[in-house]
């Protein structure tokens, strides 16, 4: 039976599915999926957009360290509407900060290169994906003598994130929010069933997996009972994975549909250079808050790069109506909020799920041709 004809005939228990890649999530919208699934399966959004989960606190920070004199702002063009507590950094430019927006992490070694003067800060946001870029940033900064470049890192890890998500989407007691990720929970027996969750399978994000590889989704599995497909960004790869998550139900495993960019160990040279240069740390997350374990941060030895990343912890500020955060957990879907489409556009984010183009809000609204 075709994949489409499969999903459409499928009449067992209402399924949810969440999406953790915000590339999964642009596609799932341009290619109009969840108008070709039958009602009982639904998919939400997770937090798969690097720029959506980054806090208030740290747009703050980089408008504070862009109005010293001596500092140049260097960043992503996706950041500079992302709303800090006040004000975002497109909107600080226009009052004076300094901030230069790039294509790539390499031009802000450039910049440092061409100006001594002054000090560069380059806004350090991503996932698994992004973290070994950064790496060789550092690299090439220590190999080339650029000492005027720094990093505000605000680097992230997506395993911790899902199981967080995991425990919070249980009806029953969930783990405590500050337990690690890892081995220990499934050694002291912690494993609760796929059952009683509201999400009931993860297509796994597939950028992340080039990196990681496949493996690093099985403990998580196996603690939930709930199945991972790894999967491509072709439309009808994405419903083959979401036809592989009907299949799966009621397995704990993680099955790679993604052969041809991901294997099981992912890509050890990328994996070296991130620990050489950085180090698990507690991390903010927008919406969710601080999950441990969930960060990267430059190790010591390299902190001479790092233009006060650590104390980045808080979330506050902006539009009180915004929920992100529920849409960041799978809880609502976009036009569930209340400001969707009126009070907050693509022109007038109020949250930072409608800034970048991998953002559940962005996408859902470019989707409706609003
Ligand atoms: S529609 Fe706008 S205000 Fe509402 S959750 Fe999304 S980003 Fe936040």
């Amino acid at each position: 039976m075709k994949i489409l004809e499969y999903l459409q005939s499928y009449d067992g228990k209402p399924l949810r599915f969440m999406e953790v890649c915000g590339t999964h999530t642009a596609e799932i919208h341009r290619n109009g999926i969840p108008a070709l699934l039958p009602p009982s399966i639904e998919l939400v959004s997770g937090p798969g957009c690097p720029v959506c989960v980054t806090v208030s606190a740290y747009i703050d920070r980089l408008i504070e360290l862009g109005r010293d004199p001596e500092n140049r702002i260097v960043t992503f063009g996706d950041m500079l509407r992302v709303p800090g507590s006040s004000m975002s950094l497109s909107e600080a430019r226009a009052k004076g900060c300094s901030v230069r927006m790039v294509y790539s992490p390499m031009d802000a070694l450039k910049l440092a290169k061409a100006d001594p003067d002054h000090r560069y800060i380059f806004a350090a946001v991503g996932f698994e994906t992004t973290t070994p870029v950064y790496a060789l940033l550092v690299q090439e900064a220590l190999e080339q003598g650029v000492t005027n470049l720094r990093l505000l890192t605000s680097l992230k890890v997506m395993p911790p994130a899902i199981d967080w998500i995991c425990a919070h989407n249980a009806e029953g007691p969930a783990p405590a929010r500050e337990e690690r990720f890892g081995e220990d929970q499934e050694s002291a027996g912690i494993r609760l069933s796929g059952e009683s969750f509201g999400i009931h399978g993860f297509l796994a994000p597939g950028h992340v997996s080039v990196i990681t590889g496949s493996r690093i989704f099985e403990p998580l599995a196996r603690k939930y009972g709930l199945p991972f497909v790894v999967a491509g960004f072709e439309g009808k790869e994405i419903l083959a994975a979401i036809a592989a998550l009907v299949k799966l139900q009621g397995q704990g495993r993680v099955l790679n549909m993604y052969p041809s960019a991901v294997t099981e160990e992912g890509n050890r040279e990328a994996q070296e250079r991130v620990t050489r240069f950085f180090e698990p740390c507690d991390a903010a997350w927008r919406g969710l808050g601080v999950i441990a374990g969930s960060g990267r941060k430059l190790r010591k030895e390299y902190e001479a790069f790092d233009a006060g990343s650590v104390a980045l912890m808080e979330d506050a500020g902006g539009n009180p109506a915004c929920r992100c955060a529920q849409v960041l957990m799978g809880r609502i879907r976009p036009r569930e909020c209340p400001l969707f489409g009126k009070v907050c556009t693509p022109q007038t984010p109020q949250g930072a799920c409608m800034v970048s183009t991998e953002g559940s809000c962005f996408s859902c609204w470019q989707s409706e041709g609003l």
